[in-house]
């Protein structure tokens, strides 16, 4: 499959993904919950490019990326860009860019983690974890609680569920 098969412009409305590392574009659609979207999706893996020798590309049709799938992308593939694309025009086009701190996206695995007191009697609610990026590429980060450094294929995301919890109970708060 060329570059060219994959033209940006063959989107009528949605999101491409572009210059996602190669072998990283399912990855991404799973970690992001995109690969249960109804709608028309068109995923390059291992796509020459010209420039950067072999990349992934990811367009859907009728969606618009969330902050946390963005920065989800941004953590996955730092190298990738966005495109927002709406009436067959480019409206938006961003390179991700991974925050300093990563917050409430990644769990820490360390069973004696602060982060994972949440049984503790008395609270209500989960502490939130925060990780310090110390290198983008490969990526290294760091637990803010106890310091445990983990690499890219150790990472595992909060689960959607999760997420989706807190968010109620933040709105009842
Ligand atoms: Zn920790």
């Amino acid at each position: 499959m060329s570059e060219e098969n994959l033209k940006i412009e063959r989107i009528h409305k949605g999101t491409v993904i572009d210059h996602i590392d190669a072998g990283y574009a399912l990855t991404i659609l799973s970690l992001t919950g995109l690969d249960e979207s109804p709608d028309l999706m068109t995923i390059g893996v291992n796509v020459l490019s010209k420039k950067h020798g072999k990349k992934d590309i990811i367009k859907i049709e009728g969606v618009f990326l969330n902050e946390i799938q963005m920065q989800k992308v941004s953590i996955l593939s730092p190298n990738a860009t966005i495109s927002l694309i709406d009436n067959d025009d480019v409206i938006e086009k961003k390179k991700v860019s991974i925050p300093k701190v990563i917050e409430k996206l990644i769990v820490c695995v360390n069973k004696t983690c602060i982060s994972n007191s949440e049984n503790i009697s008395g609270r209500k609610e989960p502490i939130d974890t925060e990780f310090l990026v110390l290198e983008e590429k490969p990526l290294k980060i760091q637990c803010v609680y106890c310091d445990r450094i983990y690499n890219l294929e150790e990472i595992t995301f909060i689960s959607k569920e999760k997420i989706e919890k807190r968010v109620k109970q933040r709105i009842q708060l």
